[in-house]
């Protein structure tokens, strides 16, 4: 029985200068490293047939599965704020859509599936240490509940890539809500063609926010929709300690999905200047600048579709600066809605804002757990005698002590039980998060003794990431000094 994908092409049926069509190119001897079976079933497709040597080929590019339509998209994009005409899928290839089991229509991508007329200087291909990242990283996010693209599969190539040594080569499938960027508005708006940005604007109204069709304006109704999920997501990141690591504006998705996982990573110390990207020099996508960084991408998105929202540009230009005046509020209230909820607040009230800065500053002078710190919050909440563990997370466990008695002046002006209390801050603040130096140990195994059961192991922690999981604490601990890993590389 042949493999079936009941395929449809949305984006594969707008004008042809939207993407280029182009097929995989075959690799050596592919085999299927991890199927997200749970995924496969939510994407109506038959896990067991995605194992066969025939998925394996599908999802290395090998072969084309039947009703595929491949083809690479055009994007644009700022990279660390320099804006490049021309980016585009440039090793990854879209086979088509599917509509899952929700009824959402979902793009399955082959990423390091070969050269694409838009490669440029690369060689479309991808080393199987950044898939597995992406895999791990994506999917813990997913468990963690925050919106993100997914990884289908993992297929080794059998064959290598150059990169500073060689390297066993992967394929990554992917899957997204769409692969739109504010990049792909960008690369019709700097070419001047309007109608393009209009195209592209309206598929994505059909396709991510229905509702805003039949509203008055509805190109103003898009960006304040794009607004708002970008500033709930970036919100997301911070409150789980995560860094993109590469918030150029071709990462940038529409749907507000998290997406092109590169040299991101999780932090251990809470700091609100952490970086880990080799490339990320100047700290421009440091952990704390993100909310920033993102309200510069959407500026971008804003630019492109001025010349929709009105013939007078400096009406449109208010109007779109109404617009990202917003983004700071959308922003404050999820960030600080979080961050309460991490301190363990059913409501709100004044003080709130600083009582958790001065824990957060607290944490930076005294180097503490990010994770660890809220999650054993959780523990201290049934009572002073369940302290320990979290003060001694801080170098000077007075400090803790300081602010706890005004936390728990504050906890108590609210009826619920220590237990509920307790119960509630576990389901927001996770006890695993995928931690740097236990993907570089995955990678490390995978790459050099093709040992995948490091990486088994640590996606069977992630999944649930809100349980104690006893058997598996080692995996809440931060590194030790020489485990701990400084920089993260694209692998581009
Ligand atoms: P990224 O940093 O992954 O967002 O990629 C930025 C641009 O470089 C995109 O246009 C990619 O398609 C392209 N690119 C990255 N890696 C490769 C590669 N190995 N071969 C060809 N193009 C690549
Ligand atoms: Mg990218």
């Amino acid at each position: 029985m042949t493999l079936h994908f009941p395929f449809e092409h949305t984006y594969a049926a707008l004008p042809a200068n939207f993407f280029a069509r182009v097929e995989p190119t075959p690799v050596a001897a592919p085999r299927l490293i991890k199927l997200n079976r749970e995924l496969a079933v939510q994407l109506g497709l038959d896990p067991d047939q995605l194992s066969s040597l025939e998925g394996a080929e599908i999802m290395s590019g090998k072969r084309l599965p039947e009703g595929a339509q491949p083809i690479a998209m055009a994007y644009a994009g700022h990279q660390f704020g320099h804006f490049v005409p021309q980016l585009g899928d440039g090793r990854a290839i879209l086979l088509g859509e599917v509509i899952d089991r929700d009824g959402v229509r979902r793009d399955i991508q082959l990423k390091g599936s070969g050269p694409t007329p838009f490669s440029r200087r690369g060689d479309g291909r991808a080393a199987l240490g950044p898939v597995l990242r992406e895999y791990i990283v994506s999917e813990a996010m997913a468990k963690l509940g925050i919106p993100t693209t997914r990884s289908l599969a993992a297929v080794v190539s059998g064959e290598s890539v150059m990169r500073e040594t060689v390297l066993p080569g992967a394929v990554l499938t992917r899957v997204a809500a769409s692969h739109i960027r504010v990049g792909t508005f960008q690369f019709f708006a700097a070419r001047g063609d309007t109608d393009g940005v209009r195209r592209l604007a309206d598929h994505v109204i059909g396709r991510h926010y229905p509702h805003l069709a039949s509203v008055e304006r509805p190109y103003h109704a898009l960006l304040d929709a794009v607004i708002a999920r970008q500033a709930d997501l970036v919100a997301r990141w911070l409150l789980v300690g995560f860094i993109h690591g590469v918030m150029n504006t071709d990462n940038t998705s529409i749907s507000g999905e998290t997406i092109d996982y590169g040299p991101c990573a999780f932090m251990d110390e809470y700091n609100p200047s952490t970086v880990f990207s080799s490339i990320d020099e100047m700290g421009r996508y440091a952990y704390g600048n993100q909310p920033r960084i993102a309200l510069w991408n959407l500026t971008r998105l804003a630019e492109c579709l001025l010349p929709l929202f009105s013939d007078d540009k400096d009406k449109a230009i208010e109007q779109a600066q109404f617009a990202l005046g917003e983004f700071a509020e959308k922003f404050t209230a999820a960030y600080q809605a979080g961050l309460r909820a991490k301190i363990g607040l059913f409501t709100t009230a004044e003080g709130d804002e600083a009582l958790v800065q001065d824990l957060l500053d607290a944490m930076t002078k005294n180097q503490a757990d990010f994770t660890n710190t809220f999650r054993r919050l959780g523990d201290a909440v049934l009572g002073p005698d369940h302290d320990e563990p979290v003060r001694g997370l801080l170098i000077d466990p007075t400090m803790f002590d300081e602010w706890a008695s005004r936390w728990r002046q504050r906890t108590a002006l609210e009826p619920q039980s220590p237990a509920e209390r307790r119960e509630a801050m576990h389901r927001v603040n996770p006890a695993f998060i995928p931690r740097n130096h236990r993907v570089e140990a995955v990678i490390q195994a995978a790459v050099n003794n093709d040992d995948y059961a490091p990486f088994e192991e640590l996606l069977t922690v992630l999944s649930k990431p809100f349980e104690e999981q006893p058997d598996f604490a080692a995996y809440s601990e931060p590194p030790e000094p020489s485990q701990r890993v400084t920089q993260t590389f694209c692998g581009t």
